[in-house]
């Protein structure tokens, strides 16, 4: 395969990767190519089994044409969200359809990077074993809670700093890689993304901030983390660690954080801080728990709730200052916090807010919780999309016999 029928493939499988679906014509007006490029690619495709052809419209009216569909199972990746007391992967076919989801909760302090690697393999063995043996599984996608270092040999395989696991410069890529190379036999390319950046781009992309020109996507779980979205691009700074919004100043005269700092945003609308404020112990309760007690008529837990979503709308006016965006993401216990007190939030956001900002839209993912492991699929994706001529030398594949 020469360099620009890769490239050509490349677009083709970018186009029926994001659609699903779509016409021989549609795919020459999405690539830039030629009608006889394409056909040549659809049938390279079809050999290889990840697409086939069949009658059918796409958004048409009139003749039905031959539409090129993709095969879900044919090709899938793995995606694993992984956090501090549980983990949920998914596995996600071409075309971006769910094919299994997995989720599992543990101990908290349980992080050793070894331990939550074994996990991994473990719930990956699980879901490779539920799925048909003819699946080319092409690559793992890891959303960690933490900086991840963009530089490195292979890239993304460091984390550089994820304060709620206690890790500093862990390659867990390399760990992960090995532990799966044990129990499969073949090495599955891993990168690991920053989960609020996965988040935002699977959003971005697919679900709440689809056609938005900027974004901010927060997650809310032990830490707040927060990917951002500016003129289409996620923003990723000098060295790649953009984004750490959990971590900006907040309250001087604030609690510590696991970060070192003082009053960061994070000790203001954490999770384990809504359940504290309540009176209660994050060992015993959940941030769940408390907005139930708080909508139940418990006082405490109601000026916790109440607290917390005028820190989130504060907060919240400062980015929405510095970036404009058009869409803003709250997701994991802030969409709960949103669902609950949106007066609260958006009466604190517009307080603070400068003129031209106060068109913005507070919204909860499209995807629920699955944002990131949504996203940390697309990323699993990312490499065979950029470079197909990968899928004709199949020996890295992961296999299950
Ligand atoms: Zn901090």
């Amino acid at each position: 395969m020469t360099g620009s029928e890769g490239a050509g493939l490349s677009r083709v499988l970018r186009a029926l990767h994001a659609n699903g679906a779509a016409t021989r014509s549609d795919l020459c007006a999405k690539t830039g190519l030629n009608r006889s490029t394409v056909a040549s690619i659809v049938t390279e495709l079809t050999e290889l089994g990840v697409v086939e052809e069949g009658a059918g419209a796409v958004g048409g009216v009139g003749r039905p044409s031959l539409v090129v569909s993709v095969v879900p199972d044919s090709m899938a990746v793995i995606g694993w969200d992984v956090r501090v007391d549980n983990s949920t992967a998914i596995a996600m076919g071409f075309g971006g359809r769910i094919l299994r989801r997995w989720m599992k909760e543990h101990r908290r302090g349980a992080t050793d990077p070894y331990e939550v690697a074994a996990r991994i393999v473990t719930g990956t063995t699980e879901i490779v074993e539920e799925l048909p043996d003819h699946v080319l599984w092409v690559g793992m996608g890891l959303a960690m809670p933490g900086v991840i270092d963009p530089g490195g040999a292979p890239p993304r395989s460091i984390v550089h700093r994820a304060p709620t696991m206690g890790w500093v410069d862990v390659d867990f890529g390399a760990i992960v890689r090995a532990a799966l190379a044990e129990q499969f036999g073949s090495q599955l390319p891993v990168l690991l993304g920053n989960d609020a950046n996965l988040g935002a781009m699977a959003e971005w992309t697919r679900g709440a901030g689809r056609g938005s020109r900027s974004m901010v996507f927060i997650s809310g779980d032990v830490g707040i983390g927060g990917g951002i979205v500016v003129d289409g691009a996620l923003m990723t700074g000098a060295t790649g660690f953009a984004g750490e919004i959990g971590h900006m100043r907040f309250d001087a005269a604030g609690g510590p954080c696991r970060c070192g700092a003082i009053g960061c945003w994070e000790t203001a609308i954490g999770a384990e801080t809504i359940v504290r404020a309540a009176g209660m112990d994050p060992a015993r309760a959940t941030v769940e728990d408390i907005y139930a007690a708080a909508r139940s008529g418990d006082r405490s837990a109601q000026e916790a709730t109440i607290g917390a979503a005028r820190a989130v709308g504060a907060g919240l006016a400062s980015i929405v200052n510095v970036v404009n965006p058009d869409v803003v993401v709250l997701a994991g216990h802030l969409a709960g916090l949103l669902e609950e007190y949106r007066h609260t939030v958006m009466e604190e956001l517009r307080f603070t807010l400068s003129r031209q900002n106060t068109d913005v839209q507070v919204v909860a993912p499209a995807f629920g919780a699955d944002s990131i492991v949504i996203g940390a699929a697309e990323l699993a994706f990312e490499p065979t999309l950029a470079d197909p001529s990968r899928l004709f030398s199949q020996d890295w594949l992961l296999r299950t016999e």
